[in-house]
């Protein structure tokens, strides 16, 4: 059995990120990281959020019963920013974990990055940061109504750092590794037509 499409262009862009990144003298890289302070301050509040309202029926009713619904597709969208966020907060044991991951035929129908453990990224990806199913949130909001509110305020925090209707750090970060010369499929705020069409309308 060998390993998917999937895998292989997640294991090419975590190769090529790592590749890059290693290069950077200190100084560089801390400035990278002070680009996404503040994204990674957002990420506190949503797992302060997440831990607040949906921890225990999350563990309960999906993760226990071996559910998992959230994880249970073969791989979920990364963008290439999720990758470079991820590999640049990780220590070189995880970084070799997710690549180990991805070189093993994924025979199951859960996600290829979900271990015994839970999810093998530091920084899990934004789509599975932001995804909450229909049957948790119903549960949910219609017990903490005001829950709901705060949950939409968080989702449309997000669009600061994903959204290309204006400068965005997800952009930033690809046009840093095409300015030296990368490429990925997974960057996709410089190759989603979708996406470019929000950036054009945007003057951008
Ligand atoms: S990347 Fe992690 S959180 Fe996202 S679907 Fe896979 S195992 Fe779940």
């Amino acid at each position: 059995m060998q390993i998917s499409a999937y895998q292989q262009e997640q294991h090419e862009a975590i190769s090529l990120a790592t590749t890059h990144l290693d290069t950077l003298a200190p100084d560089r890289i801390e400035t990278l990281k002070t680009a996404f302070h503040e994204y990674l301050m957002f990420r506190d509040e949503v797992d302060a959020f997440l831990n607040t309202y949906f921890a225990s029926t999350c563990t309960q009713k999906c993760f226990q019963s071996s559910l998992s619904a959230c994880c249970s597709r073969e791989g979920i969208i990364t963008f290439f920013a999720d990758i470079v966020i991820n590999t640049l907060l990780s220590t070189s044991d995880e970084r070799k974990l997710l690549l180990t991951a991805l070189q093993k035929p994924n025979a199951g129908p859960k996600c290829v990055y979900l271990g015994p453990q839970g999810c093998l990224w530091r920084i899990k990806p934004i789509v599975c940061q932001m995804f909450l199913c229909d049957a948790a949130m119903e549960r949910i909001f219609s017990d903490h109504p005001l829950a709901e509110s705060a949950w939409n305020v968080l989702k449309n925090r997000e669009k600061q750092f994903t959204w290309p209707d204006k400068k965005i750090l997800f952009d930033d970060l690809e046009a840093f590794f095409i300015n030296a010369g990368y490429s990925s499929s997974l960057m996709y705020l410089h190759n989603s037509p979708g996406l470019l069409l929000v950036k054009k309308r945007a003057g951008l």
